[in-house]
This record gives C-alpha cells, structure tokens and sequence, in this order.
C-alpha cells in the first residue's frame, strides 16, 4: 500500500447549483513516502482543489483517498487525524502569522495536540533548526519584524512542528526576490533530506521544479495529463505548450544551440547539467 492513494478522485464546486463546476475530475494517483513531488499546471488546472483533499480542506464528491490508512470519502467527518499527517502550507502563509513570538506562533499547533511542555520546545527548536533559523537568536522575535523570506520560513516552521508525514507546499516562493527563493528552494530541499518526509511542491516554476523535484505531476483541466521524471516531462515541449506551460529557459537555450549545429546535449534541465554540457563540446571541439 502506498503511503497515499488518491482513487477516481472527482471534485465539483457547487453541485446541482447553477455554479456547478467541476474542478478535478476521475484522479488516480499514487504517492510513496520520501517522495519529492512538483505539481504544476495552468490557473484553474485543480492543483489547489487536489492539494486541499490531502490534508482533509476538501472532501471528494465522488471518489476516495487513502492516506496513511485514513480513508476519506464524501461521508467522512473526523479529518483532524489526517490534517495532523499531512502539513499544508498555503500561499503567502505569513499572513496568518499572529502571535507575538516566532516562539509562540511555532509552538501553537503542537500546543494544540495537547503534547507536553518539554515534547512542544523540541519540537520547536527542531523545525526552527529545519528551515535555518536559529532558536536563540530568533525565539524571542515579533515575526512581524522579519523579512519576508524568514517570515515564510516562520510559517513552514509552524506546520513542521506538527511532525507531518506530508508537507504540500503552496507556492511557497511566491513573491519572494530571488536570493529569497532560492534559501526557500533550500531549506525545503534540507527538510526532504533531514525529515524524511514527502514533499508535494506546487510551482510555476519550471525551473524551481527541474531543480528540485524527482516526479513531476503535470495538471490540465481538472486531470492528470503528465506524470513522470521533470527530465521526461520537459521533453514533451509541444504537449506542455498546448496546456499553457512552458520548460526551463536554459533547456529552450540548449535546444536552439542543438537546431544550429552545436552538438550539446538538449535534455539538460539545469544550468550545472548545461555547463557540463558546454564544457564537453568546447573539449571535443579542441581535439578536432
Ligand atoms: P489551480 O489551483 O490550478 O489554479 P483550482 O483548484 O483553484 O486550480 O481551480 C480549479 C477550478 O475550480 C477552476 O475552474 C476554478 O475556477 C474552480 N474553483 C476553485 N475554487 C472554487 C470555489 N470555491 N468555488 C467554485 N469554483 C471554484
């Protein structure tokens, strides 16, 4: 069994209203633990409605999900068992930041499960230390006065402490600048490794995901429409075109340097992969 399993999963908004809208229809999927996931599609694709059955927001119209050996079907009502499993964290979750210590605010979902005093500080120091905030020096700080990127990280912190087994991450470098996205990209790559846990990362970014994600699950009207390596997804440049996405520039680069006779390698989905690339063709050309 795997660690999730989503079955002919169906979601309509508003249902026998004159609003109906269907907004993920007949998704199967499976998700194993330790994973690192991208979920990418256009606006209103359903990444969001999918990512809020997960963690029990939303419940199946039609269909079931089976996480952890917690089933949820249209009939369910106990979702906190769930929701202490998997970690959701929302688009910009600084703005539900709200006590008045970084300490405090981490330390309010752990509180909540009714954990001990001594079991809430280590958990605590131990997701703070997860997304790279030291406890002391930040413990006692509003996170009202931090910028924006160690806000977010405030933010993370905040569901880490919950000891999910699932982080899903809404957007989480959204409206950052860029040295702020890539300590996010980071620390979220650390806490794959450190945490053993399974990352579900939701980005426009292809090459946030070409990066950092090993599966790439690709959405399109409501359904699964790619689900495979980024390297085998950003093959398929005309099919992700005709769903409104795009692949990494340095892959489009590399593409255009192969049409006009450089014999480079034109999967490369990174800058280090197409520096090595380059590399080996300046070599090659030397010995002729
Ligand atoms: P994404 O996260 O990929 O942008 P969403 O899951 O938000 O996609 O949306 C999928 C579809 O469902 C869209 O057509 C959207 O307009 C619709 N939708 C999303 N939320 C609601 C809602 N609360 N009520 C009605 N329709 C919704």
């Amino acid at each position: 069994m795997s660690l999730i399993e989503i079955n002919n999963l169906t979601h309509v908004y508003g249902k026998d209203t004159p609003f109906e809208k269907v907004a993920i229809k007949d998704v199967n999927l499976k998700i194993e633990e330790n994973e690192f996931i991208g979920l990418i599609g256009h606006t209103g694709s359903g990444k969001s409605t999918l990512i809020q059955h997960l963690n029990g927001l939303l419940k199946p119209t039609t269909g079931s999900i089976v996480a952890d050996g917690i089933k949820i079907d249209k009939d369910s009502s106990n979702l906190t068992d769930l929701r202490k499993k998997i970690g959701l964290v929302f688009q910009y979750p600084e703005y539900q930041l709200f006590e008045e210590t970084v300490e405090r605010d981490i330390s309010f979902g752990p509180k909540n499960l009714g954990l001990g005093e001594k079991e809430v500080l280590e958990r605590v120091k131990n997701a703070m230390e997860s997304v790279g905030l030291p406890y002391d020096e930040f413990k006692d700080k509003s996170p009202f006065e931090l910028s924006g990127g160690l806000k977010r990280r405030v933010a993370i912190a905040g569901v880490l402490a919950m000891n999910p087994k699932v982080l899903i991450l809404d957007e989480p470098t959204a409206g950052l600048d860029p040295r702020g996205r890539d300590e996010i990209l980071s620390e979220v790559s650390n806490i794959h490794k450190k945490e053993n846990i399974t990352i579900i990362l939701v980005s426009h970014s292809m090459e946030d995901m070409a990066r950092i994600a090993k599966r790439l699950i690709v959405m399109d009207k409501g359904e699964v429409f790619m689900d495979s390596s980024p390297r085998e997804v950003f093959k398929k440049e005309d099919e992700l075109k005709s769903v409104g996405l795009g692949i990494p520039q340095i892959t489009s680069f590399m593409r255009v340097l192969k049409k006009r006779g450089f014999d480079v390698d034109d999967d490369c989905i990174t800058v280090d992969e197409a520096k090595e690339s380059l590399k080996e063709y300046l070599r090659s050309r030397k010995d002729v």
